[in-house]
């Protein structure tokens, strides 16, 4: 069975509901104290039902290319987010950064320079944010590797062991959103 990649978010509600958001974002929002056990036997339980969701999401005919005001909302809501997440990575990983810039391009996720700074995607914001932290711990890990090498994913995968599923995710998924910004 094909592993889903979701987000989590707990709140003060009663009840456990899975949404399927554009281009195939799995959110469950749940309980506050139910276990991260619960819901990965929940989401196993669904998944022939999310599969189909998503099956059914990636055959829409692509949505319009963004706006300048959703754009700008993007790159707002992706200011918030990564700085905080490079943070908390960086010192897992062990490594440290320079500036990190949010860009709207069409063309990478992410980037490392040789001398640290980093630069991210303004669609990451639109990703599962567990797919979002791979990126910016694949960007991390160019701190000590430059390059692709089985060192590099080797680095990776200690620190993300479920790597894959997000890589993977970017190259089903992702591509509906870089279709979808401005040339
Ligand atoms: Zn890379």
């Amino acid at each position: 069975m094909e592993t889903i990649s979701y987000e989590v978010i707990r709140s003060g509600r009663g009840t456990v509901c899975i949404q399927i958001l554009p281009p195939g974002r799995v959110v469950v929002r749940c309980p506050k104290g139910l276990s991260q056990a619960r819901i990965q036997a929940l989401v196993e339980e669904k998944t022939p039902w999310i599969q189909a969701h998503l099956a059914r999401l990636a055959a829409q005919p692509d949505l319009p290319p963004f706006t300048r005001e959703e754009l700008a909302d993007m790159t707002a809501q992706a200011k918030a987010l990564l700085p905080a997440l490079v943070e908390r990575w960086a010192a897992a990983a062990g490594v440290d950064y320079g500036r990190i810039t949010i860009r709207r391009q069409r063309g990478r996720w992410g980037s490392c320079s040789a001398s640290g700074n980093l630069s991210f995607n303004c669609l990451l914001c639109r990703v599962p944010r567990e797919t979002a932290e791979y990126v910016v711990v694949h960007e991390l890990c160019h701190r000590l590797f430059l390059d692709h090498s089985p060192a590099f994913w080797a680095r990776v995968e200690a620190l993300m062991p479920d790597y894959r599923v997000h890589r993977q995710w970017l190259k089903d998924r992702g591509s509906a959103l870089i279709r979808r910004m401005p040339r």
